[in-house]
């Protein structure tokens, strides 16, 4: 059930869960699970209202927006009870690491907890960030300078090499080919101000049906 505003605040389970219901907090643009924690009725209303995530620290016994000492806030996208109304999951969308740690999410060990498909979202940012920063020695930084139609060459290329791979049926070779593709697409759509973001838009408009209720 999606939580719109303080009206359907009566919808969840208070009294089972003794006033502080768990809430898990998802990337709302690549769907990582960043953190935990614990919301109470006013820290749940003040999140719907201020469309920042907020919850109830229990150390602190008060309300604790995300980031108000390291900045790092969650951009609230939207709010979802479980079926048995006493559990949230948050869509937000963070403003740096969340932990921390200064990691990305709480979950983080070794090794990047991410979905596999997520992986080209995590690429689409890094581009992202490589067009804001233009650190030397890039090769995104060089092809960004480049400029769209060097891009758009590349995009040409890339693609005539994986068509030529697929006809010629060496997988190895198209996984590859498709690789390069995918990643100067992306470089592309960024040099274009276009992201990822809006190419799915567009896809989900194809299928009415499998569009999420709320768009991240
Ligand atoms: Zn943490």
């Amino acid at each position: 059930m999606l939580i719109r505003d303080s009206r359907d605040l009566q919808a969840l389970d208070w009294e089972k869960t003794d006033g502080l219901i768990p809430a898990i907090v998802q990337d709302a643009f690549d769907g990582r699970v960043l953190m935990q924690a614990y919301m109470n009725p006013e820290a749940l209303a003040h999140s719907l209202d201020n469309r920042v995530v907020t919850f109830w620290s229990r150390s602190r016994e008060k309300l604790w927006t995300k980031g108000e000492t390291s900045g790092n806030s969650l951009q609230l996208v939207a709010v979802h009870a479980d079926c048995d109304n006493d559990c949230l999951l948050v869509l937000a969308h963070p403003s740096g690491p969340t932990c921390h740690r200064e990691t990305d999410t709480c979950f983080d060990s070794s090794r990047p907890v991410r979905p596999r498909l997520a992986f080209i979202a995590t690429l689409d940012r890094l581009v992202a960030q490589r067009d804001a920063e233009r650190p030397e020695g890039s090769y995104t930084t060089r092809l960004l300078e480049a400029g769209v139609k060097r891009i758009a060459q590349k995009v040409g290329e890339e693609g005539v090499e994986t068509a030529l791979a697929a006809a010629t049926g060496d997988r190895e070779e198209l996984a590859n080919e498709a690789a390069d593709l995918l990643y100067h697409l992306l470089v592309l759509l960024r040099a274009s101000d276009l992201s990822l973001g809006d190419v799915i838009q567009t896809l989900e408009s194809r299928h009415g049906q499998l569009k999420p209720e709320r768009v991240g």
